[in-house]
């Protein structure tokens, strides 16, 4: 159907519920391309509708949005996940096929992966030292395991031989890291409270990770080996949470341990495989290409691009061609978490590999493809998405510049904050300093992660989630980090000066609130004499009575005490023959209204501009 639109332009117009599906990116062109229109022909329509673009620079879905609204179109933007779904379906690659292919003789169970997670020195790091020392492999091979972000460990359980593999590094940011990245990870959440000081504001915002992301939750209860430790206290705090513990007729297991002394590692690690065989069908395919995510990268002098994986299903062999987000290689070597060379990886193993190109980030998806030239093409179509994406979000994120319009057009009332600094104490000054901006009712600062230390991947993450601005003081990125915020679009701002980082915010704050004008008498004259000129219209001999007159504010005219002329501006001012900027009080002068020629004497010319009023 063709009907007029903005700008008289004719466009294909839908019904009102026409749906158009864009990819994140996209440009006119492509909007132009679904319905059949020419792209100049949008540009029109969206100037119209108060919108520069051109036919090829990259939109955000708001924008999107508004245009199809008004040609009667609804936006569905294509979700990342989507996308590259359907860029992995150009090279036959589908992995929901292939899941929904899979029946109950190709799958096998595989071990749980578990995250420690809870509030800083509650001993998950010790505690993860702890399960690692129980491994009987670990203890073969001499006891020494390396950090390569995830570990496995075999113990006895019903009589049976079983593996769990932990993600070896702790605390809920890598596992928001991955959430963020779109990967899950973790099939079970240890969460670990030490019982000599009892829930604390990390242990609430780990179990909520866990919850939101539907994860199962084995709390340990930490240090019961302390004088003070109250187990007991901790199950009764935590039951606020959902969490009710077995022996309170709930269904989460609580395990008293004692990560110094090793003591209840063992019930621990029971309570993980109770737990997953209770709620969680933990199988998979281990007879197929491997799939799986990318846990920790980095780039290693003498070896090159060195990637721990955690393969999800199927096998990963030495040789394989393999893509993980936008780096791809051929799998030269694979080792284990004892150094100990591999040849193969099943299900849920993670495993060191060398060979890959580039350095993959950590949580992006790794996929076996047919050969190598395929999963380079996969990695440079998704290179090529990423940028596209990227063109797009970086219009889209918050900058404390933009604060202002995006608080007009009621997109936000809160400005969220990301804190770090070199020293705890800058940060806490810093915090104390921003939250007592007074900036009245209509808006919020909230500051929603604080911390010591360089901007790290968590901060960008959580930045990303939140629509927070990074606030860095005497700080610097943490490796490789600059790239992801650049990518994410988030604003980081560095200060070395507390009190510019103050000024910055407040600015920016006042900024977000929408001025408040009100109009201010400059001065009024009578007009004595008119004049008429070729050149400025009339022109209003006057003499000023109060205040002064400037030129090039505004003015209006007062006949008799009515308004007859209002938002006039004072064209020209001239004092005898020569312009002037300003005239006072008492003294004569004239006054050219431009095109506006209803003057007569006696009239009272009143001069006032707008000025914002000062907030208290
Ligand atoms: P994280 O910040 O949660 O990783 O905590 P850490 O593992 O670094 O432990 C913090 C502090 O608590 C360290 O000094 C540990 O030695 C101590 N700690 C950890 N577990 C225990 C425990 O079971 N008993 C006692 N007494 N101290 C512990």
């Amino acid at each position: 159907m063709q009907a007029p639109s903005l700008g008289g332009v004719q466009v294909p117009r839908g019904n009102g519920s026409t749906v158009i599906r864009l990819r994140h990116g996209s440009s006119l062109n492509d909007f132009a391309d679904k319905i059949d229109a020419n792209p100049a022909s949008l540009v029109t329509v969206l100037f119209h509708l108060g919108e520069m673009a051109t036919a090829t620079q990259s939109l955000d879905e708001d924008t999107f949005g508004t245009l199809a609204t008004e040609l009667g179109y609804v936006v569905e933007m294509v979700s990342a996940e989507e996308e590259d779904r359907e860029l992995l379906g150009a090279f036959d690659i589908d992995l929901d096929a292939e899941l929904e292919g899979e029946g109950d003789e190709d799958l096998f169970p595989r071990p749980p992966v578990v995250t420690v997670m809870g509030h800083v020195d509650h001993g998950k790091t010790k505690l993860l030292d702890a399960i690692r020392s129980t491994d009987v492999v670990a203890g073969e091979a001499g006891g020494i395991t390396q950090h390569i972000g995830a570990y496995q460990v075999r113990t006895e359980h019903e009589g049976q031989d079983r593996a769990i593999t932990f993600i070896d590094t702790p605390g809920h940011e890598a596992f928001t890291a991955m959430r963020a990245r779109g990967a899950q990870v973790t099939d079970i959440a240890i969460l670990v409270v030490a019982a000599d000081d009892g829930v604390m504001p990390q242990t609430i915002e780990a179990l909520n990770h866990a919850q939101a992301a539907n994860v199962p939750i084995v709390v340990a209860v930490n240090k019961v080996d302390k004088e003070g430790a109250n187990p007991a206290k901790i199950r009764q705090q935590l039951t606020e949470y959902n969490l009710v513990a077995e022996e309170y007729g709930g269904d989460t297991m609580f395990v008293d341990v004692s990560a110094k002394q090793r003591m209840g590692i063992d019930e621990l690690l029971e309570a993980v495989l109770l737990t997953a065989d209770a709620a969680l069908d933990l199988r998979a395919n281990p007879d197929k290409d491997a799939r799986g995510v990318a846990i920790e990268a980095n780039l290693d002098k003498g070896r090159g691009a060195v990637a721990t994986v955690l393969v999800q299903s199927g096998t990963l062999h030495v040789g394989d061609a393999i893509v993980a987000g936008t780096a791809h290689g051929r799998v030269r070597a694979m080792f284990d978490e004892h150094g100990a060379n591999v040849t193969e990886a099943g299900p849920a193993r993670p495993v060191l590999v060398l060979g890959l190109a580039s350095v993959p980030s950590a949580g992006d998806t790794f996929l076996v493809a047919p050969d190598e030239r395929t999963a380079r093409q996969i990695a440079e179509k998704r290179e090529a998405a990423e940028r596209a994406a990227l063109l797009a979000k970086r219009r889209k994120r918050i900058s404390l510049e933009d604060f202002t319009q995006a608080l007009q057009q009621g997109k936000v009332e809160t400005l969220n904050l990301v804190l770090k600094g070199d020293v705890s104490g800058a940060v806490e000054a810093l915090e104390d300093a921003l939250l007592k901006i007074d900036v009245g009712d209509e808006v919020d600062l909230r500051v929603i992660h604080r911390g010591v230390g360089a901007i790290t991947q968590n901060d960008v993450n959580l930045a990303t989630v939140d629509n927070a601005i990074i606030i860095g003081f005497n700080v610097k990125y943490a490796e490789r980090v600059e790239d992801l915020a650049e990518r994410e679009g988030v604003d980081v701002r560095f200060y070395s000066v507390i009190y510019q980082a103050i000024d910055d915010v407040e600015a920016a704050l006042k900024g977000m609130l929408k001025p408040e004008y009100e109009e201010v008498q400059l001065g009024s004259a009578e007009v004595r004499e008119v004049f008429r000129s070729s050149k400025f219209g009339n022109i209003a001999g006057s003499i000023v009575r109060s205040g002064e007159i400037r030129r090039n504010t505004k003015a209006r005219v007062l006949r008799n005490g009515a308004v007859i002329g209002d938002n006039l501006t004072v064209e020209s001012l001239k004092r005898f023959k020569d312009d002037a900027t300003e005239v006072r009080e008492g003294f004569e002068c004239g006054i050219g209204l431009g095109s506006y020629n209803d003057v007569t004497v006696g009239d009272i010319i009143e001069t006032w501009e707008m000025r914002e009023k000062p907030r208290s």
